[in-house]
């Protein structure tokens, strides 16, 4: 729920340093709020500014919860991957993924894959 209450910038406590809005215990930016240091400012960013922008639609990605599909799309929401493409990086992951694996991207992973199936299908 959005309220449009205009407040007076002089009285914001530990105001985000992206959006203005006050990141202090029992206002809504609160929560997972990170230190900010860059220029003189030395405060916090809340946890939407402090996340990645979008790679798709440019938004800005609550932090934490992007996700990487290759290096052009380095930073996605999930709903901005197709349902095929979040269960190839669900299962990605869930293979300790972390992209140490030697793969520079879901996609390159899932066709290896795919391939090693086939192939083992055709020697069998
Ligand atoms: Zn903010
Ligand atoms: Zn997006």
């Amino acid at each position: 729920m959005k309220s449009y209450v205009i407040k007076d910038a002089m009285t914001i406590i530990d105001p985000c340093f992206h959006c203005g809005q006050s990141t202090a215990p029992g206002y809504g930016k609160w929560v997972n709020r990170i230190g900010w240091v860059e220029d003189d400012f030395d405060g916090w960013s809340c946890a939407e500014c402090a996340g990645y922008e979008c790679d798709v639609c440019d938004e800005t990605i609550y932090l934490d919860e992007d996700r990487r599909w290759n290096d052009t799309r380095a930073h996605v929401h999930e709903e901005c991957l197709s349902k095929e493409q979040n269960q190839i990086i669900t299962m990605f992951n869930e293979l300790g993924g972390d992209w140490e694996l030697p793969y520079d991207d879901a996609e390159a992973w899932f066709t290896q894959v795919i391939e090693s199936l086939r192939g083992e299908g055709a020697n069998a």
